[in-house]
């Protein structure tokens, strides 16, 4: 995986939620106004992703709001856990699960020029048992708002397990808007491209150019000569994660914030990536450089 610091991109920063449904299968908007409450929200785009169906999203791209088709897809899974849940960001076909493995899955939804992304770990008690044997995914969801319903909305360790045992993996906050308030605008990720058309954020998502949030800001990520340095909003903590044992975590000294931190790459790390926590909990995630 090549990925691309956005941070050095040039383009503008889009806003978008990838996980969202609607009255086409168990969401409580119409295709419609789905989008319309993403646009009003002030989002530059939104993946429509409904259960194991594509809609056409086509009508409801404007000048500056980009609708993207996709679909949530469920094969079975023949590794010990409960069915797979995969987002199928910017395919055009359904993709019939019934018998088909589920790495035959992920293949066809590459080979519709989609992106898959390993949905709700936490939620679905998937472990790296059921993700390790997985091809052709490139993201998995660090953050899932809906999933908060039950208090499983974070998979920070399942993220970590696949880039520590698996390979490269990117994280996604979304909110999987079922409702109309409470599992919406509050994780999402901010993707940086040339323009805002589906081509090019998709070209952003596939390289990494994009990080992850619940409020707080990324303002700058670097790295310079094995150093990994952050500025971001005001924080009540900054942490670094790498491999295994490896990482920094830095907290603010008593009434003060940080807006800026720095880490030493250990030697033979395979990856580190940063996460910002804001003064009420709430997280942002940079993608991982990878070594
Ligand atoms: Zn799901
Ligand atoms: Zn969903």
């Amino acid at each position: 995986m090549n990925t691309t610091n956005p941070f050095k991109q040039q383009g503008e920063w889009y806003r978008g939620n990838t996980h969202s449904h609607s009255t086409e299968s168990d969401g409580q908007l119409s295709v419609s106004d789905r989008f319309s409450a993403y646009r009003d929200a002030g989002y530059d785009f939104l993946v429509l992703t409904d259960h194991r169906k594509v809609n056409d999203v086509e009508p409801y791209s404007t000048s500056d709001f980009l609708a993207i088709s996709g679909s949530e897809v469920h094969p079975s899974n023949p590794y010990g856990g409960g069915t797979y849940h995969f987002v199928a960001i910017n395919i055009h076909e359904p993709v019939n699960c019934a018998k088909m493995h589920p790495n035959a899955v992920l293949e066809n939804i590459k080979e519709q020029g989609g992106e898959a992304v390993l949905c709700h770990p936490y939620w679905c008690g998937h472990t790296i048992s059921d993700y390790l044997p997985l091809r052709n995914y490139f993201a998995v969801e660090v953050y899932n708002d809906t999933c908060m319903g039950i208090g499983k909305g974070f998979s920070e360790q399942a993220w970590d397990d696949l880039l520590d045992r698996g390979g490269p993996v990117l994280g996604i906050a979304s909110d999987d808007a079922h409702g109309t308030e409470h599992d919406c605008f509050h994780g999402w990720i901010n993707v940086k491209a040339e323009e805002l058309t589906v081509d090019n954020i998709m070209e952003s998502l596939r390289t990494g150019a994009f990080y992850s949030t619940l409020g707080p800001e990324i303002i700058d990520l670097d790295l310079t000569d094995n150093v990994v340095s952050v500025k971001c909003s005001e924080a009540r903590s900054i942490c670094f994660k790498s491999d295994c044992t490896r990482g920094k975590y830095i907290q603010a000294p008593e009434g003060e914030l940080l807006t800026e931190a720095s880490y030493s790459v250990p030697e033979s790390a395979k990856y580190v990536r940063v996460e910002i926590t804001d003064t009420v909990g709430k997280k942002a995630w940079s993608n991982p450089f990878f070594f």
